[in-house]
């Protein structure tokens, strides 16, 4: 195994005008490390996934994905967001596609795959996260926990050296969220590289390899769960859990 760590940032500073959404931020993810990060609203946790796939600028530091620094523009930071998929909060399904399109699309128009390999993949994907049966329909006819499981496939599809999950089961009816977290689960157990933003702490417990606690914009603690959970060591990780737990 390479000593390379999948994301590296240091140094990490993010403005919105006044507001610094994060501050000095040093995190480094081993490949095949899963990382939930866990803080209150407003803690700067999705702002640290959207600069990881340049969603969002920073003002200073680094980061790196697989040893590669972050690019400016073109095509290099096309290519480097290719390898990193990002699931939201809102599925975020393209709704005049059907399942199937939204999932074979990417990795034709940017990959450069034939249809017939690409629609291949696309149903051994939807075949493991257990919707493949529902390949024709179009986004809207599938249950909100399918819709997804769909984005889930879609961002596998483009072989992804890294997955960020951002609160992915918070839109989702109490009966669906099982289903989204054991598509998850399974991914970590196949070794997936996984950063995970999420209030489920029972995903934290089992799954996640570290935790990672955010507050203000900075990272305040990181343990690994059982330590983190038993022993918050800050005021702030104490009165979080305390809230939530
Ligand atoms: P979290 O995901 O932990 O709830 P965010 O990363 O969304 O936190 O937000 C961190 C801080 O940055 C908050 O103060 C938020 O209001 C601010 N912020 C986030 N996105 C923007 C934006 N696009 N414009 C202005 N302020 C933003
Ligand atoms: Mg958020």
């Amino acid at each position: 195994m390479s000593d390379t760590p999948m994301v590296a940032m240091h140094g990490v500073q993010k403005f919105f005008g006044s507001v610094q959404a994060l501050t000095d931020i040093e995190l480094t993810v081993a490949p095949g490390e899963v990382v939930v990060v866990i803080g209150p609203s407003g803690s700067g946790k999705s702002t640290l996934c959207r600069t990881i796939n340049r969603l969002e600028t920073i003002d200073e530091g680094v980061i790196e994905v697989n040893g590669v620094r972050l690019p400016e523009e073109g095509k290099a930071l096309a290519a480097l967001r290719a390898d990193v998929g990002m699931v939201f909060q809102s599925f975020n399904l393209f709704a005049h596609k059907t399942v199937l399109e939204n999932v074979s699309l990417g990795p034709i128009k940017v990959r450069g795959q034939k249809k017939a390999d690409a629609e291949r993949r696309a149903h051994e994907l939807l075949e493991r996260v257990g919707v493949d049966a529902h390949a024709h329909k179009m986004p809207a006819q599938l249950s909100g926990g399918q819709q997804q499981r769909v984005a889930i496939a879609r961002a596998l599809a483009m072989d992804p050296q890294v997955m960020l999950f951002d609160e992915p089961t918070s839109a989702l009816d109490p009966e669906m969220i099982k289903e989204v977290l054991d598509t998850m689960t399974d991914l970590a157990k196949g070794g997936m590289t996984m950063i995970v933003v999420t209030h489920e702490m029972g995903f934290a417990r089992t799954a996640a390899d570290r935790v990672v606690f955010m507050a203000d914009g900075r990272i305040v603690e990181e343990n690994t769960p059982e330590e983190f959970f038993s022993h918050p060591s800050s005021d702030r990780a104490k009165d979080f859990l305390g809230k939530i737990l």
